[in-house]
């Protein structure tokens, strides 16, 4: 099919939940993509920060197929092997003590603050289920995870939103404190905002959050389903805080470009959920874990190494283009946000990008770049000459 067949079918069969680029994609290899028309793209996107292993892997096909062919799905009424394996490996590389899985963001989000309100239920009983989350943030699109979210633009049209949600202001440790009460239970935080613009939080924030949450009994929740998996250098981004957290979500990149997700927890919480009190149909589907003992194999030091050093590189050459149009550039390890300078905005420049070969996310006000974690020297330098060919 043409790209005008496939869009103008799309227009007309596909709910317009979103705006699309007027690109249709077709194939890829590592981190270039062809579209329907043959045409190259190199790709800062990772389809938002999933194909962590590029696209067609070669070991990542292998692994898939081969756990397609012999078992596709089966329930969470049996046990198999790739499940228990994917679950030892998160705990044993991160010290949490056990594994919920589910198949995307949200539903990881959900997962965890389910296991934070029975955690406090359980200990305390009932009136103790609100969660502290941070403004600016965002947890996902279910109507949970929308009022998780600390964002005003987002409590729209699908009232009545779950309750149980306050705000506080990232790096700010007096808003926290005039929010905590009685009936807090946990605080819930990501500790890069990733669609708020790749905001990260001070470590001393962090430490501080740690601190009060051991305190006063609440749970330390971290999101990390953008800046898990490798994304920021380290397997999960808490490993670099210093900081033990309660439970951990992850999703976009686990499975390397399949639906997949879920959320750890320590030895304090490995009890909560007991047969009955959670579950989901698809979860921990065999050739979706198949892939995440995958992408967590490959995931070693070198490449984790890799990363940081890729991300440097990206930053520093990106700033060393002193392009009018863009700023300064923060972020860790391949989660990397680039502010775009008045007088222009994100998604003019991201369409200019994409239209001239290079796909590219915006992120809050700026431009976000979050390429698959095994990109090459060669994709990045074709993709800098484009940024800079493109916005000089
Ligand atoms: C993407 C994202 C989510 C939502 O994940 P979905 O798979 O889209 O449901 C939640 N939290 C963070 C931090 C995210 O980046």
């Amino acid at each position: 099919m043409t790209f005008e067949e496939i869009k103008s079918l799309d227009e007309q069969y596909v709910m317009h939940s979103y705006g699309r680029f007027p690109v249709a994609l077709d194939h890829g290899k590592g981190a270039t993509l062809w579209d329907v028309n043959g045409r190259e793209y190199i790709d800062f996107t990772a389809g938002i920060g999933v194909t962590a292993l590029g696209h067609g892997d070669e070991g990542w096909l292998k692994a898939v197929t081969e756990q397609a062919g012999k078992l596709g799905h089966i329930s969470n009424l049996f046990y198999t092997e790739p499940y228990a394996r994917t679950a030892e490996k998160l705990c044993t590389r991160t010290g949490m003590a056990s594994v919920m899985f589910g198949n995307s963001g949200a539903e990881a989000n959900e997962a965890m603050i389910k296991l934070a309100r029975k955690w406090s239920f359980d200990k305390y009983g009932k009136g103790r289920g609100t969660v502290i989350t941070l403004h600016n943030s965002f947890h996902g699109r279910t109507i949970t995870t929308l009022a998780a979210t600390g964002q005003d633009k987002f409590h729209n049209y699908f009232f009545p939103f779950t309750e149980g949600f306050r705000y506080a202001d990232a790096n700010d440790m007096d808003s926290v404190e005039a929010v905590a009460g009685h009936d807090v239970c946990a605080v819930m935080v990501e500790l890069i905002q990733g669609e708020g613009g790749v905001l990260p939080l001070d470590r001393e924030f962090m430490e501080k959050i740690a601190d009060l949450c051991a305190k006063r009994d609440w749970l330390l929740l971290i999101d990390e389903v953008q800046t898990g998996v490798g994304r920021t250098g380290t397997l999960f981004a808490f490993q670099q805080y210093g900081i033990q957290p309660d439970a951990v979500s992850f999703a976009k990149g686990i499975a390397g470009g399949l639906p997949f997700g879920g959320v750890m927890a320590n030895e304090k919480c490995r009890g909560v959920f007991t047969p009955g009190t959670h579950g989901t149909t698809f979860g921990g589907n065999p050739v979706a874990a198949a892939a995440a003992c995958h992408v967590l194999d490959r995931l070693d030091d070198s490449l984790l190494t890799q990363v940081r050093e890729k991300g440097d590189y990206l930053r520093a050459q990106v700033e060393e283009l002193a392009l009018p149009c863009l700023g300064g550039t923060r972020g860790l390890g391949l989660m990397i946000g680039v502010e775009v300078r008045e007088g222009w905005t994100n998604a003019a420049l991201a369409a200019r990008l994409i239209d001239n070969g290079l796909l590219v996310l915006t992120a809050g006000p700026g431009l976000r770049f979050l390429p698959p974690l095994t990109i090459t020297q060669e994709e990045m330098d074709k993709g800098l000459a484009i940024m800079r060919e493109t916005l000089r």
